[in-house]
C-alpha cells in the first residue's frame, strides 16, 4: 500500500482496503473458473450437444489513474480465469503497482507472455493496442470520450470491447432516513478517494424539508475531513493525482457559483505548510445547484460534491434519472418499500440501500447509458472474456446420407 500511494496520492489505509480487495478477487475468479462445467444438450437426429468456453484470446486492458492496482487486478483476474493472455497498460501517471503486478506473477510462476505490462501514453501505446489485429478484446475504464474513440476504433476489426467509464451518481437523501448514517454516507460517497471516483455520488439530492438543515451540517462535517499526508494514519483525504486536476476542479467550481451555485465549504487549492505544493483541494460543497448546470451534469473528477433539493419521490427519480450517465447512486430512506422502488426506478447499474458500499467482489458492476457496458467483479464477467463454442456430436449407429447417394 506504500506504493500504491506513492503511485497515487491517496490515503494508504484505503489502498490497503483496495490491495486486500485484488487478493480477494483473484480467490474468487480462481474458484469461478473451477466450476465452469460447460453444457451438454440432447438433440434430436442422434446428435448430442456440447456448449464449451474458449478464452477469448489476447486481451488489451487499459485502465486509469485512480484506482490503478484495484482496476487493474478487476481485468487481470477474470481474463487469467479465463485463460486469456493480457497486454496491460497502466495509466502514464501511475504505472507503479502494474509493474509490481507483473513482477509478482513472474513469482508465481505465471508462464512469460500470459501477463504483460507496457508503458506508454494512451493516445499512442493505448491507441496502438486498440488498433492491433493481433488483440481480440479490449476492455477499459476511463473517461466517456476516450472510451468513445475506443470503441470506433476497435470497430475496424471488431473487436470485443468492454467500457466502465464515468459517472454522475446521485445520493438521494429522504426526510425519512436515518440522518446521521445519511450525512456520514454522502461524505464518505463524494470525499472518498478526494472524489476521484467513477462511481463517486457528486450529485446529493436532498428533499427540501430537511435541505438547509442537511447542508449545513454537510458543509460543518466537511471542514473537518482531515486533508493531507497520505501516508499519515490519521489522513482522511490525500492528494488529487495532478496539479493540473486541481485546475480542471476549480474551473468547474468556479463555474458553478458564476452560473448561480452557493459555495456551502471549501472552493480552493490547499498550498503551503503541510500542503507545499502538493495537489490538495478542500473537500467542497456547492449548495442551491440546478440539475441543469454544468457541475449537475458533468464528472468533476474531484471532491465537489453538489446539493440539489427535490419534494416528492416522483421529483427525486426524474432528477437522478436526468444525467447521460447512469453508473451508481444510494437512496437513504427507512421506508423499505420506497427504498426498493427508487433503486428499481433509477437507471444505473448498481444502486445502494442506506450504504455507498457498492462495487463488492460477486456483484456485477458496471454502466447503464454512457457510463459503458459489460459488468465486472461478477461471476458472468468470465462470458467477457471468453467465447461460446457449441459442438454438434453425432452418434446415431448408421451414417449420416442426407442426399441418400
Ligand atoms: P482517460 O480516459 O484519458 O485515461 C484512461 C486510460 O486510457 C489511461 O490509461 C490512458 O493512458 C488511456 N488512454 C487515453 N487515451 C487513449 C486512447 N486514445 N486510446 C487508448 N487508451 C487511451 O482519462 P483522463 O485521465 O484523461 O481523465 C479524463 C476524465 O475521464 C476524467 O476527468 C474523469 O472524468 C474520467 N475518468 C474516469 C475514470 C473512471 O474510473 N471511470 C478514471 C479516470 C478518468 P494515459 O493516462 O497513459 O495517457
Amino acid at each position: 500500500s506504500v506504493l500504491e500511494t506513492t503511485n497515487v496520492g491517496k490515503v494508504s489505509w484505503g489502498t490497503f482496503a483496495e490491495l486486500k480487495d485484488c487478493v480477494e478477487l483473484l480467490e474468487f475468479y480462481a474458484g469461478v473458473a473451477a466450476t465452469d462445467a460447460g453444457e451438454t444438450r440432447t438433440l434430436p437426429g442422434g446428435h448430442l450437444g456440447l456448449v464449451v468456453k474458449h478464452p477469448v484470446g489476447v486481451c488489451a486492458q487499459i485502465v486509469p489513474w485512480n484506482y490503478p492496482a484495484m482496476l487493474a487486478m478487476w481485468k487481470i483476474a477474470p481474463a487469467l480465469a479465463a485463460g486469456c493472455t493480457i497486454v496491460l497498460k497502466p495509466s502514464e501517471l501511475t504505472p507503479v503497482t502494474a509493474f509490481a503486478f507483473a513482477e509478482l506473477a513472474k513469482e508465481a510462476g505465471i508462464p512469460d507472455g500470459v501477463l504483460n505490462v507496457v508503458n506508454g501514453y494512451g493516445n499512442e501505446v493505448g491507441q496502438a493496442l486498440v488498433e492491433h489485429p493481433g488483440v481480440d478484446k479490449v476492455a477499459f475504464t476511463g473517461g466517456t470520450a476516450t472510451g468513445k474513440q475506443i470503441m470506433t476504433t476497435a470497430a475496424k476489426t471488431l473487436k470485443r470491447v468492454t467500457l466502465e467509464l464515468g459517472g454522475k451518481s446521485a445520493g438521494i437523501v429522504f426526510e425519512d432516513s436515518d440522518y446521521e448514517a445519511a450525512l456520514a454516507g454522502t461524505l464518505f460517497g463524494i470525499y472518498y478517494s478526494a472524489g476521484q471516483s467513477c462511481e463517486a455520488r457528486s450529485r446529493l439530492l436532498i428533499q427540501r424539508s430537511i435541505y438547509d438543515k442537511f447542508v449545513a451540517d454537510f458543509a460543518a462535517k466537511a471542514q473537518k475531513i482531515k486533508v493531507g499526508n497520505p501516508m499519515e494514519k490519521t489522513t482522511q483525504m490525500g492528494s488529487l493525482i495532478s496539479l493540473q486536476r486541481v485546475t480542471i476542479v476549480h474551473g468547474y467550481v468556479e463555474q458553478g457559483i458564476a452560473e448561480g451555485a452557493v459555495l456551502a465549504c471549501g472552493g480552493k487549492a490547499l498550498t503551503g505548510g503541510e500542503y507545499g505544493n502538493g495537489a490538495f483541494y478542500a473537500p467542497t460543497l456547492l449548495a442551491n445547484v440546478d440539475n441543469a448546470m454544468a457541475v449537475a451534469q458533468e464528472e468533476i473528477f474531484g471532491p465537489v460534491a453538489v446539493a440539489i433539493p427535490f419534494d416528492t419521490e416522483e421529483d427525486a427519480i426524474r432528477i437522478a434519472n436526468d444525467s447521460k450517465y447512469g453508473l451508481a447512486g444510494t437512496v437513504w430512506t427507512t421506508n423499505g418499500a420506497r427504498a426498493l422502488r427508487v433503486a428499481q426506478a433509477v437507471r444505473t447499474g448498481l444502486m445502494g440501500v442506506n450504504t455507498i458500499m457498492t462495487g463488492q467482489t460477486g456483484m456485477p458492476f458496471g454502466g447503464f447509458k454512457e457510463s459503458g457496458f459489460g459488468r465486472e467483479l461478477a461471476i458472468d464477467t468470465l462470458n467477457l472474456y471468453t467465447e461460446t463454442k457449441s459442438i454438434e456430436y453425432y452418434t446415431g449407429a448408421k451414417p449420416l446420407n442426407p442426399f441418400g447417394l
